[in-house]
């Protein structure tokens, strides 16, 4: 098979440059391999199952088109601050003018007006006035909430889009190596997931962008064929859920509070990331079996409670660097605690130097939204240096937002990002094989929907 542009993986980066290609006029012939379904295909049996059944060949969260995109909360970060490292690599002006314009296509194509997180107002000033006391920052972020049923709307739109406009989408087809000889990428080889058929796409353009769950696959495709890149950061972490009346004014004031801080004694960057006010604490699959903890939050459907997570990013240099397998043994640990279930514990607890019992949730004015967590110990799988940030990161954020330390607050391990492995890259996207570019969450240099987003559009450029 003979293509102009190939593109492995539909998720927001891989879409994007089919995406913006089309907008500008492209006729060249781009196909799309994507190793799940399509959109309106996509199904998570929890709402029938009401656990996680660990669906094979793979999980319908993270993979299909749209990617980790169409089961997410769909926040839509509007600030180069926030999503990823690309600015480094491209300018931060650019990027901001990117995102504007992504997040015009993400308008067009249905996504809520609103934005979120702007206001500037006295419940802003006294939240910042906390957070500097507590020696945390706060990063303004503006956000544009799609919500999770609306962005599988918005997303199969986009689909559409794509489709009638001749883009061929291979589904269920999974790249198992992209075709390099002598420093130059022909192509990739791909299969069908149910083994009936095999066959190479030779293409002047190799687009990868296989996401967060296929950076380990990339990590090991750039060792084998000497792709350059770095090993760079991973995030441990936890998810935290507490009852909405905690996070009221918070959620109100900003829906996200995006708080940065450096806590002694390590002075590692511990954060807050994706906060979701009457959301969900999720679970997802890697193909491993590794079961890792997420949230999301629907536009209509509430719950009580609030969750967010907190991430401690973690380096390695010399003698160990591969970042992947550490966070990797620090999940299997938590998992087989947790006999293949996220583990949840109340901070109390933790305190205390006790487990907590399934028995004891019920006593508390929180109910855990992640129905099949099992209670148990997650500081006997965590790192000392990563508990430690963790507990006194959620104490300073107590101090911003009071009763967020409380004892019955529900912390759920482990939460994991991989962000490993960066591409080394050029600001056009040229990785040192000619015909190959990264893009997105598996290239190391985005975090984020929007900011994989933007990544897609100007590789789209490029190729244009
Ligand atoms: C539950 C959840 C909630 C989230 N909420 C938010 C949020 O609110 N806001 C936000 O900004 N971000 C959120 N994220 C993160 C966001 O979804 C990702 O940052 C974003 O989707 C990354 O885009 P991407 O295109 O790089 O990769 P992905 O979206 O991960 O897409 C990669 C695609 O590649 C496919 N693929 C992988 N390997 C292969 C292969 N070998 N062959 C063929 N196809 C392959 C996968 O099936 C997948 O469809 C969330 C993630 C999750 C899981």
């Amino acid at each position: 098979m003979r293509t102009d542009i190939v593109i492995v993986g539909a998720g927001p980066a891989g879409i994007f440059t089919a995406l913006e290609m089309l907008r500008k006029g492209s006729k060249k012939k781009i196909v799309i391999v994507e190793k799940g379904r399509s959109v309106e295909n996509r199904r998570c049996p929890k709402h029938k199952t009401q656990k996680c059944v660990n669906c094979k060949p793979y999980c319908h969260i993270t993979t299909g088109f749209s990617g980790a995109g169409a089961f997410s909360d769909g926040k839509l970060s509007l600030s180069y601050e926030v999503g990823g490292d690309l600015p480094q690599l491209i300018g931060e002006d650019l990027a901001q003018e990117t995102i504007e314009y992504a997040d015009k296509i993400y308008l067009e194509f249905g996504a809520d007006e609103k934005i979120e997180g702007i206001g500037s107002g006295e419940a802003v000033k006294e939240i910042r006035k906390r957070a500097i006391k507590a020696g945390l920052k706060l990063v303004d972020c503006p956000i544009r909430h799609m919500g999770t049923e609306k962005a599988q709307g918005i997303y199969l739109a986009i689909e559409k889009y794509l489709l009638e406009n001749g883009v061929e989408i291979l589904f269920e087809y999974e790249c198992e190596t992209p075709i390099i000889e002598r420093g130059e990428c022909k192509g990739v080889r791909i299969r069908k997931a149910d083994g009936s058929d095999e066959r190479e796409i030779l293409a002047s353009h190799t687009v990868i962008a296989t996401g967060r769950r296929g950076a380990d696959w990339l990590e090991k495709t750039c060792e084998k064929y000497g792709v350059e890149h770095a090993a760079s950061t991973v995030d441990i972490g936890v998810r935290v859920e507490v009852r909405n009346e905690i996070m009221e004014t918070v959620n109100k004031a900003l829906y996200e509070s995006k708080l940065v801080g450096y806590p002694l004694p390590f002075k590692n960057k511990v954060r807050t990331f994706c906060q979701n006010p009457g959301g969900f604490v999720s679970q997802e699959n890697y193909d491993d079996n590794l079961a890792v903890v997420n949230g999301h939050s629907y536009k209509e459907l509430k719950t009580d409670n609030t969750n967010l997570s907190i991430l401690c990013s973690h380096n390695f240099s010399y003698p160990f660097n591969q970042p992947i397998a550490y966070a990797k043994k620090i999940g299997e640990l938590t998992n087989m605690l947790g006999e293949g279930r996220i583990l949840v514990q109340r901070f109390g607890d933790i305190l205390s130097g006790k487990r907590t019992w399934q028995e004891e949730l019920t006593r508390s004015n929180i109910r855990p939204t992640l129905k099949d967590a099992v209670a148990g110990d997650i500081t006997a799988a965590m790192p000392y240096r990563t508990m430690v940030n963790i507990i006194n990161f959620i104490n300073a954020v107590d101090l911003v937002v009071p009763g967020f330390a409380a004892a019955e607050t529900l912390l759920y391990s482990p939460e994991l990002k991989f962000y490993s492995n960066r591409i080394k890259m050029d600001a056009d996207f040229n990785t040192n094989v000619k015909g190959l570019h990264c893009l997105g969450d598996s290239s190391g240099w985005t975090r984020g929907l929007m900011m994989a987003s933007v990544m897609g559009v100007l590789m789209g450029r490029k190729l244009v």
